[in-house]
């Protein structure tokens, strides 16, 4: 079975396979591989199957067909699906049944995908390692003593070993492109507002941002224009037109300019350093203009990060409190409301998030709101005004994703250290700009090699440009390696 999203939907489409031998050799592969991975927290079995066979007879019928007819696609499990349950990796959650599809599944559903499961995050996708998830840790295909990255690492672990053609993850800070480099596929951020958060469980509304993780640039590229657009349901989401990103991906521009920012060139490995080196040669050779830019606030961005997603989950986290949504206690000690609403939260969070909620808490306290809360937000604006300056010089900002390759499972134990992961990729959330991570070779220096990725980050919308330069960069790089799993 082909891996590529498109390949398969034209191979179902044209008879040469069926979506029900699609979905069969991918639930076989995942009941190998998912014990040793731990990519999927619950696989729909029958559901998919079923999907599948609809799908197969609407061909049959001469109907016509989905733009993904029949392709196999992971959900992240903090996107509410009515099958399965949508846990968001917490036991706060465990039982949690969705009465409503989130709308990016709606939109995929009519396009024909075959929802095969729910993949593992770090808990409410607080993180970049996927160890923090109630479920287990999830392990990286390539390496199965090293994490996947996070918080989205259940998809990228997914696609990265072929049990779906592609994935759904959610980007706050880093969490569908750091999995995706750390996996060696490519993870798409959109801009702020262009795909639905309805139905995305809500980690930090202002920063939180559905997205593909996919084998190539053009799978990416066909997922997002299926689920973009304005939804009544979703006020936040960006009321104008979607271009059409498909047909026009080839058309790389003419001219483009390309910015290389001094602050992304510290603390990398020398593997990363050497990928970034390497785009920047091959944008030259194909007569791009490489340009140095400067993004001094670039530092300062896990600091308001760090004030502003915690500030907004611990106000959007308040709804699991045992009564309205989530695991109740059955202590007996909790006599009063105050006691059950603590106990149950208490039982049902883990450390990390605990953390983030008490540490939201502390900001958004009187006395302490204008110190750090109010703070945040203006440096916010500063590190939005700092994009808008770049982008007067540049059409793509070119760094790494992630300042390393994936690292060993329970060897990053210092918080701060894991929110350094994401120093390349919160400031496009706090911008609310748009950023991709792609495949760019390997780091060849520990026993297995592991995957390295590039980022390209573009100015809010410009979703069409950033698309079609990564897709040029796509096919110089030719044929992608697979993890052998
Ligand atoms: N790793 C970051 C965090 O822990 C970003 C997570 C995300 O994008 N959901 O918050």
């Amino acid at each position: 079975m082909s891996s590529d999203l498109v390949q398969i939907r034209n191979d179902i489409r044209d008879r040469t396979t069926t979506a029900r031998e699609v979905v069969d050799q991918t639930l076989a592969r995942i009941a190998q591989s998912n014990t040793v991975l731990n990519a999927y927290h619950e696989v729909f079995d029958d559901e998919a199957r079923s999907a599948a066979d609809h799908v197969d007879q609407e061909i049959a019928a001469g109907k016509p067909v989905g733009a993904l007819a029949g392709v196999p696609i992971a959900i992240k499990d903090n996107i509410v699906t009515r099958i399965g349950r949508t846990t968001c990796s917490s036991r706060i959650l465990e039982n949690y049944r969705s009465p409503f599809d989130a709308t990016a599944i709606v939109r995929l559903v009519n396009a024909g995908a075959v929802i095969v499961g729910k993949t593992n995050l770090d808990e409410f996708a607080m993180g970049s390692s996927c160890e923090k998830c109630a479920w287990g840790v999830v392990r990286n295909p390539w390496d199965s003593t090293r994490v996947p990255g996070g918080s989205s690492g259940g998809s990228a672990a997914a696609v990265a070993a072929n049990l779906c053609a592609a994935a759904l993850g959610s980007d706050t800070g880093g969490s569908i492109r750091q999995p995706a480099a750390l996996c060696g596929v490519v993870g798409f951020k959109p801009t702020y507002g262009r795909i639905s958060r309805y139905g995305l469980v809500a980690f930090g509304s202002s920063l939180d941002q559905i997205g593909p993780i996919t084998h190539s640039v053009r799978d990416a590229a066909l997922l997002y224009q299926c689920m973009a657009g304005d939804d009544p349901h979703d006020s936040t989401c960006a009321p104008r037109p979607v271009e059409d990103v498909v047909t026009t991906l080839e058309e790389t521009p003419k001219s483009f300019r390309v910015g290389l920012p001094a602050q992304y060139r510290k603390g990398n490995s020398p593997a990363v350093d050497a990928a970034v080196a390497h785009a920047v040669e091959f944008f030259r050779g194909m007569g791009a203009t490489i340009v140095d830019i400067d993004l001094p606030l670039t530092d300062v961005g896990i600091s308001t990060y760090y004030v502003i997603a915690p500030a907004e989950a611990s106000s959007n986290l308040a709804r699991f409190d045992g009564i309205r949504y989530g695991h109740r206690t059955k202590s007996a000690s909790a006599k009063e409301l105050f006691d059950l609403y603590a106990q149950s939260r208490a039982e049902g969070f883990g450390p990390e998030v605990q953390r983030r909620i008490m540490l939201g808490t502390y900001v958004l306290s009187a006395g302490y709101y204008d110190a750090y809360y109010r703070r945040a937000l203006q440096i916010r604006r500063l590190i939005k005004h700092e994009f808008d300056a770049a982008f007067e010089k540049c059409d793509v900002i070119l760094g790494p994703t992630s300042p390393t390759a994936a690292f060993p499972i329970a060897g990053m134990t210092d918080p701060l250290a894991m929110y350094m992961c994401d120093v390349y990729t919160v400031n496009t959330n706090i911008a609310g700009i748009c950023g991709i991570s792609l495949p760019a070779g390997f780091d060849e220096t520990s026993s297995k090699p592991l995957p390295v990725g590039i980022q390209l980050q573009a100015q809010a919308f410009a979703e069409p440009t950033l698309l079609k330069i990564a897709r040029a960069y796509e096919r110089v790089q030719g044929g992608r390696a697979h993890p052998k799993i």
